[in-house]
């Protein structure tokens, strides 16, 4: 592969998406904020309640009922620590194990082991990027024991305890698919939606399919709270088990400090909450703007016989989160060159995630295999998303 001309090529394309005038360097994506964030931000600051407890966090779990159709929201400081207490609540203990794509950001794999388990590697597939369905089964039908109560790993002698489908940068996962092969194992699925706040399935919003899904609202998801994250479910036990849990466990009484069980302080703050609130309203227009971006970068980049732009699969609708291409059989020396020639042109383009088992604390976790992922990873590249890049 000729990479300097690889890189013309495309610095081209992005030249003809990017409008000129745009300061660079120019990153994958920044916040957008106006004057209601300025607004419900000092309001809440005024009304002294800046805290785990206030008006705005219940007005933003409103606002995500809404938005995704889910009958319970329950906000949270981090989409890491809500991942984390939706495992422990859906049964997850130390010493299992729980299924998670290799291709994903770090915090899937985290919040497992947060919960003292173990994450266990299962590869993805190129036309989504998201956990395959079929390399699941494979798995779970090599190495799955069923007894009575549980399903074991047969070569670990592990309990196998659940699923995190991830829908990455914003293109749904084959969910449905994947449900089905959790449920031929009587696994509980929990979906890692936090990068697809807007995505919509064929007949619902993303995140609606497993028991319950994280939602993330860290600064460079496609609204922010600046730090925070949210479990959405149509689970009342598990959305009244979060709440609880991520606010130290406390039973209500005017006075009294009672708490029954060993909780967390995870709630979102009533601050951030304020910020979320502001920012939720302006989450259509900033899908629709990223959306346009899409469909530029297709225009632009369609005759380049060594890129694909990665759009959403029929019968889905992203939220475009972060353009992506992949570029075939391109090597990691390659692309390494090829990013360091976008960044030199001030196009802050990333790969995807290193993959999760590489990493040094996961080098020994369980995996099944994982050769599509391994492909993926030298081949994606995150194109600037930002929304002002569009009006
Ligand atoms: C952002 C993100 C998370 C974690 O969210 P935080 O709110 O930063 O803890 C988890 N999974 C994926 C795929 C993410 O992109």
């Amino acid at each position: 592969m000729n990479v300097d001309e690889l890189a013309r090529e495309l610095i081209r394309g992005l030249d003809a998406v990017v409008p000129r005038d745009t300061p660079r360097p120019i990153a994958l994506h920044e916040p957008e904020f106006g004057e209601d964030e300025q607004h419900l931000v000092g309001e809440c600051i005024r009304s002294g309640w800046v805290s785990s407890v206030g008006s705005y966090v219940d007005e933003f779990e409103d606002c995500l009922r809404q938005l995704t159709g889910s009958k319970f929201a329950v906000a949270m400081a981090s989409g890491t620590a809500a991942l984390q207490l939706a495992l422990h609540v859906l049964g997850v203990r130390p010493g299992d194990e729980v299924l998670v794509p290799t291709l994903s950001f770090v915090a899937t794999a985290n919040a497992v082991s947060h919960c003292g388990a173990i994450p266990h590697f299962i590869d993805s597939e190129a036309s989504t990027l998201g956990l395959d369905p079929g390399a699941l089964r494979e798995r779970l039908h090599a190495v799955g024991l069923r007894n009575e109560t549980n399903l074991l790993n047969r070569e670990t002698g592990r309990r196998i305890s659940a699923v995190i489908p991830m829908h990455a940068f914003g293109l749904a996962c084959k969910i449905e698919e994947i449900a089905l092969v959790a449920d031929e194992f009587g696994l509980p699925v929990i979906e890692d939606a936090a990068e697809s706040l807007g995505t919509h399935l064929e007949t619902h919003h993303c995140g609606r399919v497993g028991r319950a899904a994280m939602l993330s609202f860290n600064g460079n998801k496609i609204v922010t709270t600046g730090n925070g994250g949210a479990i959405i479910t149509d689970d009342e036990a598990i959305a009244a088990s979060c709440k609880h849990l991520s606010t130290t466990a406390k039973l209500k009484h005017p006075w009294r400090f009672d708490h029954d069980q060993i909780g967390w302080n995870y709630r979102l703050p009533n601050l951030n909450a304020a910020l979320g609130v502001a920012q939720l309203k302006r989450l259509d227009d900033i899908a629709r703007r990223k959306r346009k971006l899409h469909d530029s970068y297709v225009t632009e980049l369609k005759d380049n016989p060594n890129v694909t732009v990665i759009s959403e699969r029929p019968g889905t609708r992203s939220n475009y989160w972060l353009n992506t291409i992949r570029i075939p059989s391109i090597t990691f020396q390659e692309r390494e060159s090829l990013l360091t020639r976008l960044h030199q042109e001030g196009y802050l383009c990333r790969p995807a995630w290193t993959l999760l088992h590489k990493l040094p604390m996961y080098t020994g976790s369980p995996r099944g295999e994982l050769s599509q992922a391994a492909m993926l990873e030298n081949e994606l590249i995150n194109l600037p998303s930002g929304p002002r890049l569009r009006k």
